[in-house]
């Protein structure tokens, strides 16, 4: 076990619905640390340049609008085994297969919508962090 960041985004239908609060508090009861936050609206360039792992997928562009429709909280997460505890506490993509307790189970309105997104490896938390964050924006 060692500590990791992870990083976590709260998703426009989260914020829509005023649960920037609600979501922080199942990833802090999952033993996750805030260790840098920032509410953000993202242009249409910066989601793109985000999801670009995604753009030959069919849903590429309705998931870039649905990024940009309202703001967003961006976060690096800590704790041990930070990356997977938080795939753990997010749940599966698709709320109708999350398991119960999760935060997609909880809180996602749809495949889509789905509340929350986390870094899916340890390499890809690195560049997503350094996509939004500078190092002195991190305080562990
Ligand atoms: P995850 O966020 O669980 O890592 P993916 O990386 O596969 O999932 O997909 C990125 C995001 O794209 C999802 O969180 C979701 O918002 C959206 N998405 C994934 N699959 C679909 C789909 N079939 N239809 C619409 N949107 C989707
Ligand atoms: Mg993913």
């Amino acid at each position: 076990m060692s500590t990791e960041r992870t990083f976590s985004i709260i998703k426009p239908d989260a914020t829509r619905r005023n649960l920037t609060g609600g979501v922080t508090k199942m990833l802090e009861d999952a033993g996750l640390r805030v260790v840098a936050s920032k509410r953000i609206h993202m242009t249409k360039e910066q989601a793109e340049g985000f999801y670009a792992v995604h753009k030959e997928r069919p849903f590429f562009n309705d998931l870039v609008s649905f990024m940009i429709s309202g703001p967003v909280v961006v976060q690096v997460l800590e704790g041990e085994n930070a990356m997977a505890k938080n795939r753990e506490v997010m749940g599966a993509t698709n709320p109708a297969n999350a398991d119960e307790g999760t935060i997609r189970k909880v809180y996602a309105e749809s495949i889509e919508a789905n509340t929350v997104h986390g870094s899916d490896s340890l390499e890809n938390a690195a560049i997503e962090i350094a996509y939004f964050f500078k190092p002195e924006e991190i305080v562990g």
